[in-house]
């Protein structure tokens, strides 16, 4: 198992200055899975003023708990002093955390089996929990009591069915017990956590686990919006199984609310408690709008319905309609060819500009009234998007008077 070499010359400048420094959590999980790790994380006994002192370019993460980020060859490496942790209070976070000088300390406070391994420099693995084992068993499985790790921190239930989606897990039988158990202590999880693991999932097979998904009762427990995913997976699992895999990220983000009441405005709204920021939630309103009227049946893939969604989400919907026709090619190349020959997708794609018109005379109210016809002519195939035809049409309209409002 070879260390990535940003995080293999961190550890060189720390294991020279004296000190122990390893691989650890997903990146050496990962590695032994023979996937690329999304993210490297150091664990060292070197103190986080130590860390600042040795490397140039340094972030104070989260310094209070122990990490500096480091930037080596081209990426920042996240470095966390060992430490072990108090009593969580508040079902969120410890109480205090302790620095400890041994690694097997730090293992100890991480969630999964399979996340509380070390790597070093030589290649050593230090496993204390049979992590390697259950990777080879596919098993999901808690580090120390599953009741009592879930209790402490609700996210870690979140991430549990994450991991087993994402990597093809089963659960331990204890640890699923605890899960059903626990369920409560999702509550007082904050959605930005929520979301960052719901974003993983939302770039993992989740189709092939939507029994899992739609079966936790996680969702429900947390409220809305969360509790709207109670409708949106068991739907898609009523659908049958998916033979291809989901486009990743945000069109799976907007596949979850397609079986959804009032999908559109609740995927909008989800999308903006998960802090996906309101450009990317308007744009996962409109294509869940256009997935489901395909879904009931209506022909969504018409030049209005494609205007009134934009270009953006009306691509995003055609790949989920895409994954939901399980790659039907009539209906791929359907809305590829609508895509292709939609004659506008914005007032300013008028091939007429403003300017124009008022070089015609239109004023104040006019201008956008005139223009708005005009985009539902060329909706509708009456006049072609073309300087002389729209100037025409536009002169045809004054002498009829349409311009010039009532009387
Ligand atoms: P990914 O590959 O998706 O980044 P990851 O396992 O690396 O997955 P991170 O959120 O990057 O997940 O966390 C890094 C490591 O920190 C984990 O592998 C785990 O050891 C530990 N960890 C993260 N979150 C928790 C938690 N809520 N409780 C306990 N340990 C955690
Ligand atoms: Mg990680």
């Amino acid at each position: 198992m070879r260390i990535p070499a940003p995080a293999r010359e961190v550890m060189e400048v720390l294991q020279n200055a004296g000190y122990a420094a390893y691989l650890v959590g997903g990146a050496v999980r990962d590695l032994l899975l023979g996937r690329t790790p999304s993210d490297l994380d150091v664990a060292t006994s070197a103190r986080p003023e130590d860390v600042r002192s040795l490397f140039a370019r340094t972030l104070d993460t989260g310094i209070r708990h122990g990490t500096v980020s480091v930037w080596s060859a081209g990426c920042w490496i996240e470095v966390t002093t060992f430490r072990a942790e108090g009593p969580y209070g508040d079902g969120r976070r410890p109480d205090f955390v302790r620095f400890v000088d041994d690694v097997e300390a730090d293992l100890a406070r991480r969630d999964f089996t399979i996340n509380a391994m070390a790597l070093d420099l030589d290649g050593r693995l230090v496993d204390p929990f049979d992590g390697r084992g259950d990777l080879a068993r596919r098993l999901l499985r808690a580090v120390g009591d599953p009741v009592a790790r879930f209790r402490e921190d609700g996210l870690r239930l979140v991430r549990a069915v994450r991991f087993s989606v994402q990597l093809d897990l089963t659960c331990d039988p204890a640890t699923e017990a605890a899960l059903a158990e626990t369920a409560d202590a999702i509550r007082p999880i904050a959605l930005e956590r929520i979301g960052r693991e719901l974003v993983r999932l939302s770039h993992a097979p989740w189709h092939a686990h939507l029994q899992t998904l739609a079966s936790t009762p996680l969702w429900r427990r947390r409220g809305e919006p969360l509790a709207w995913l109670e409708q949106g997976f068991p739907w898609l699992a009523s659908q049958g199984r998916f033979s291809l895999a989901p486009p990743a990220g945000w069109p799976s983000v907007a596949l979850w609310f397609v079986g959804v009441d009032n999908g559109p405005l609740r995927a909008r709204r989800f999308a903006e408690a998960l802090a996906y920021g309101k450009d990317a939630a308007r744009r996962i309103e409109r294509a869940v709008q256009l997935a489901q009227a395909w879904a009931r049946g209506v022909d969504a893939a018409s030049p209005e319905m494609l205007y009134e969604a934009g270009r953006a989400s009306a691509e995003m919907a055609a790949r989920m309609i895409s994954f939901l026709a399980r790659g039907d090619v009539f209906e791929v190349a359907r809305w590829k060819r609508a895509i292709r020959a939609q004659p506008l997708w914005d007032r300013s794609d008028l091939a007429l500009p403003a300017d124009d018109l008022i070089a015609m005379g239109l004023r104040g109210k006019e201008i956008g009234e005139c223009q708005k016809s005009l985009v539902r002519q060329i909706l509708r195939g009456e006049i072609q998007n073309q300087p002389d035809a729209l100037r025409r049409e536009v002169m045809a309209r004054r002498k009829r008077g349409d311009d010039h409002g009532p009387g």
